[in-house]
């Protein structure tokens, strides 16, 4: 019964995937086509145009909305842009539009409301409903802004190669709020994490030691390094040729590369709860070291009422809380405040709490009588 929920749940998620993607390219495109592009040459026909709009560039792609324009795919890439001017057709840049900037604000907010809304018992089942809003809305439709394209942009903003303050917005807002509310935006508003999380269907439970954590962690942060190297050197933003989820978005990639990871992600993701998340991304990288300030938000217990009975353990898909021989440990870097964990446990003993001497943002679960905190 529950494979046939599975796939049921996966069945919806594609249809709804195919209506929404076609719709949205219709409208971006026609959007991009109408008021990103100051048109110059009157010499510039029409089968010209067509041609334009039709390279690998911009195929039915919604990240080519107005506003979006000066942004991911172009950010650092003066270079890429010039292509454009060359030719019959003669483009210029669109003026800086704040949309995307209002976008980010509101994303913002949305966390915010999500961070308040895993602290009850009540309003934590909402979550589905956020990430849902968060696809459709953030995904399907508009696609973007994405965090790791701001991620990115923060980086060529700081080292002199992106001077669109627009696209770093959602980064650097998500910085204070992980700090206040803990990786909430991973939990409740990332459309990339809600694709994933919405394919899983739980049946296969592999990766889920505290050592295969620790070798997850290990490959993010050396492709977190690679990410660094290749910004710095390229001052391009690679991941807008070959990201699987604008693939997904989109149903096209310019390269074979963009098909083959969009490939690997979505057969993952039926067997892995969120294998970007845990094994790539580098945004859910940098929030889980905000767990380790003092005074950041995290999950502790209460030492005087856990039982040790490790129904939290069992609930969470995350694996932020994984099981030694005798020991479960809650690993706050990983966690994505999803709730689940404060829901299953009886004694409701999981709360937010703030990282300090009393709760570290590592802690171990062992039952009421031997429970300590590291
Ligand atoms: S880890 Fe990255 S992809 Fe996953 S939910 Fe967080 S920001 Fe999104
Ligand atoms: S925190 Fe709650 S669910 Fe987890 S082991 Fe303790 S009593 Fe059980
Ligand atoms: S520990 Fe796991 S179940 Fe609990 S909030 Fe974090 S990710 Fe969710």
């Amino acid at each position: 019964m529950k494979v046939l929920i599975g796939l049921k749940q996966l069945i919806g998620v594609l249809l709804l995937f195919i209506v929404l993607t076609t719709s949205a390219q219709n409208d971006g495109f026609s959007t991009f086509s109408e008021d990103s592009i100051v048109k110059k040459s009157q010499s510039a026909n029409s089968s010209e145009f067509d041609e334009f709009s039709e390279s690998e560039e911009f195929s039915g792609d919604n990240e080519f909305n107005s506003d979006e324009f000066e942004s991911d795919e172009f950010s650092g890439g003066d270079a890429e842009f010039s292509e454009f001017s060359e030719g019959d057709v003669t483009l210029e840049k669109p003026p800086v539009s704040y949309n995307r900037a209002y976008w980010a604000l509101a994303i913002l907010l949305y966390t915010i409301l999500a961070g308040i809304f895993v602290r009850f018992n009540f309003t934590r089942k909402l979550r589905p409903l956020f990430l849902l809003a968060t696809l459709v809305i953030l995904g399907f439709y508009r696609g973007g802004p994405g965090i790791i394209s701001s991620l990115q942009n923060t980086y060529l903003y700081i080292i002199g190669f992106n001077d669109k303050w627009q696209t770093i917005i959602l980064f650097l807002g998500l910085l204070p709020i992980t700090y206040f509310f803990g990786k909430v935006f991973c939990g409740w508003a990332c459309y990339l994490g809600a694709i994933q999380e919405f394919l899983y269907i739980g049946k296969v439970k592999i990766l889920q030691t505290e050592k295969a954590q620790k070798v997850m962690r290990i490959i993010r942060i050396v492709i977190f390094a690679i990410l660094i190297i290749q910004l710095t050197v390229a001052k391009m933003i690679l991941w807008n040729k070959i990201g699987p989820f604008k693939v997904a978005i989109n149903l096209f990639s310019p390269n074979i590369t963009g098909y083959i990871l969009l490939a690997v992600l979505l057969i993952s993701s039926l067997f892995i709860h969120r294998p970007f998340c845990k094994m790539v991304c580098p945004a859910g990288l940098v929030f889980g070291w905000i767990s380790k300030i003092p005074g950041a938000s995290i999950l502790g217990i209460d030492n005087t009422k856990c039982t040790g009975c490790k129904t939290c353990s069992t609930s969470c898909k995350i694996n932020a809380i994984t099981r030694d021989n005798k020991v479960s440990k809650l690993d706050n870097q990983e966690c994505i405040m999803c709730g689940d964990c404060m829901s299953s446990c009886n004694v409701k003993t999981i709360k937010t709490r703030r990282n300090g001497k009393k709760h570290k943002e590592k802690i171990v679960l062992k039952g009421i009588k031997n429970l300590n905190i590291k």
